[in-house]
This record gives C-alpha cells, sequence and structure tokens, in this order.
C-alpha cells in the first residue's frame, strides 16, 4: 500500500487477546491460583482487553471452575476457552463455559500440523489430521459460536498443507484462524508473509485471522507488529510476556509501539495504556516472579540513566532521552 493510500484508510479496530491465564501459565514455577487468576481476568478487563483465553478445560476439574469463575467474574470481555482437536476437550469447555452467555463465549481448537508434530507426536497422516479438524470444528460449533482453529507448530507447516488444513477448518464453520509460532522461530519478514497468506485465504470467507508468537529468538513483539501491518484482525499476547520457555509477545510492549505509532499500523485498540504497569506488577506478583528492571515499557528502570549526558538532557526536556512519558503507562 503507498503512503498516501494508508494515508486515506480509516484505522480499524485490531482485537486484543490475552493469553495470561492460558499459555502464560505455561511457564516454568508459575501455578496461577483461582484467586490470581479471577484478579488478573478483573485487571484485563479493567485495562480494556476484548478476549481473555482463560484456561484449558480438559485439563480438569480445578480448570473447569478457574475458567467458569473467570466468566462470571468479568461481564465484558469475550472468554476463550483452548481445546485439543477431539470432542471430550470441547464437551470439558462446555462445562465450564455454558452458563455464561453465548455472546461472551468461545472456544479456541488446535491441532499440531507440522510435518514433526504429525510424525513423531500424532502418527497421523495429513488426511487423518483433515478429517479431524473438520469432525473438532464442526462439533464445536454445534455449541459455540465462535471458534478459532489453530495450526500448533503453524510456522514449521508446510505452507499447502497450512492452507489445507485451514479450509478444512473453515468450511467445518470456524469463525476465526489462529497462526501459532509454537517454537517462536519466526522473523519479521516471514511472519508478515504467512500472515499476509492466510489473511488473502480468510477474508474473502469473513473470517478473522489471529496471530500467536512466541520470544525464543526475542522477536515475538516485532513478529505481532508485523503480523498486525499484513493485516492480522487479532493478537494473541501475555502480560510481560510470560510463557513457557522464552516466552509470548508482551501485551504492554504490543499496545505501547501500536499507540507510539498510530498512523504507521492505522489500527484502534480498546486497551487503556494507564493501566499497564499496574497490570505487570499484579501478573509478576500472582506468578510469584521479579520484573526485571530493564523490562520494556514496565520494567523498574525504563525511564532511568546513569549517563551523565542524558540526565543533563531528561533535566532540561524529559523528551529528550525518553521514547515516552512515564505517565503513559
Ligand atoms: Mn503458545
Amino acid at each position: 500500500m503507498s503512503k498516501r493510500m494508508a494515508a486515506t484508510v480509516a484505522p480499524s479496530p485490531l482485537i486484543i487477546s490475552d493469553t495470561t491465564l492460558r499459555d502464560g501459565a505455561q511457564m516454568p514455577g508459575v501455578h496461577f491460583s483461582i484467586d490470581d487468576k479471577v484478579a488478573i481476568a478483573q485487571a484485563l478487563e479493567t485495562a480494556g482487553v476484548d478476549v481473555i483465553e482463560a484456561g484449558f478445560p480438559a485439563g480438569g476439574a480445578g480448570e473447569i471452575e478457574a475458567v467458569r469463575q473467570v466468566a462470571a467474574a468479568t461481564t465484558r470481555p469475550l472468554v476463550m476457552a483452548l481445546c485439543r482437536a477431539v470432542s471430550a476437550d470441547v464437551d470439558a469447555a462446555w462445562q465450564a463455559l455454558g452458563d455464561t452467555p453465548a455472546e461472551r463465549r468461545g472456544v479456541g481448537v488446535f491441532l499440531a500440523t507440522s510435518p514433526l508434530h504429525r510424525r513423531h507426536k500424532l502418527g497421523k497422516t495429513k488426511a487423518q489430521c483433515l478429517a479431524m479438524i473438520a469432525s473438532a470444528v464442526a462439533y464445536a460449533r454445534e455449541r459455540f459460536a465462535r471458534v478459532t482453529f489453530g495450526c500448533e507448530d503453524g510456522s514449521r507447516t508446510e505452507p499447502a498443507f497450512l492452507r489445507e488444513a485451514y479450509v478444512a477448518a473453515m468450511d467445518a464453520g470456524a469463525t476465526a484462524i489462529g497462526f501459532p509460532d509454537t517454537v517462536g522461530v519466526l522473523t519479521p519478514e516471514t511472519a508478515r508473509r504467512r500472515i499476509a497468506m492466510l489473511v488473502r485465504l480468510a477474508h474473502p470467507r469473513g473470517v478473522k485471522v489471529r496471530a500467536h508468537f512466541h520470544n525464543d529468538l526475542g522477536l515475538a513483539t516485532a513478529n505481532t507488529l508485523a503480523a498486525i501491518a499484513a493485516g492480522a484482525d487479532i493478537v494473541h499476547l501475555t502480560v510481560g510476556g510470560i510463557g513457557e520457555r522464552a516466552g509470548n509477545a508482551a501485551l504492554e510492549e504490543t499496545v505501547m509501539a501500536l499507540t507510539l505509532h498510530p498512523g504507521q499500523y492505522r489500527r484502534t485498540i480498546g486497551v487503556d495504556t494507564t493501566r499497564l504497569t499496574a497490570l505487570c506488577r499484579l501478573v509478576a506478583e500472582c506468578a510469584g516472579y521479579t520484573l526485571p528492571p530493564n523490562k520494556a515499557v514496565t520494567g523498574a528502570n525504563v525511564f532511568a540513566t546513569a549517563a551523565g549526558v542524558h540526565q543533563d538532557g531528561l533535566l532540561k526536556h524529559p523528551d529528550t532521552y525518553l521514547p515516552f512519558r512515564p505517565e503513559l503507562v
């Protein structure tokens, strides 16, 4: 798109979907109690997050109860539950969300599609995977109006099979498709190309595209911004970027990049930036870790410097050595 065209396109809404309570909770050493999950969910709602992925109900009775309580303790965000591509998982999600108003609940169904996962984890052929996707998505759509289908390890799946898998999901009624970089190997350039391909596949059918990126190369936020530039409708983020291994794309980093560069991304978001620091502190406290002082956006040092020349500049005008004012976060 040319600069002139970009300037005339009205900003479109970007859906901020937080998965701190599901993928974030997969961080080693983290155990959120149900009370922690409810407190975090309420803080996410206050901050203006659109969607909360609350858990994995097939994980057991405790997980079902946590998802149920998160939905009951919030009033506005859509509450999503994660399911493998089997009917029992959808049944567990229904136990958790059956009492939640229909417009506030949904499920994310996933199946691993990469050659590594098909061969070594699932022991399934491509045809068997496609059949599982179609039947699980159709089953989920009998109960839930919103069903996202994601190809686990999508970034290491052959592009032709990726398209087949998403077409099978959309034909079965998926209302959104999720593209996870499960092991965090994408770069901004490859993220942009894959998301652009999926946008071309999904948008003509009225299906939304969701990006879910891991931080193994320290690129999760950059990749998420590339996905947004390529037309992604929904981004999956965690507070503080917590998650297994190197974590997920960070909510506060993505939100601040979009806030600082509205003309570049042309997307509107509902998140209140002044809530970000409190949100990061709450999640760190519940997760039992200390925020690194140099953590982007919300670390203790992000408005501080020990360089004399920079201190002199800051005293003369705060904007000389700050990207944004502290009161914004
Ligand atoms: Mn993940």
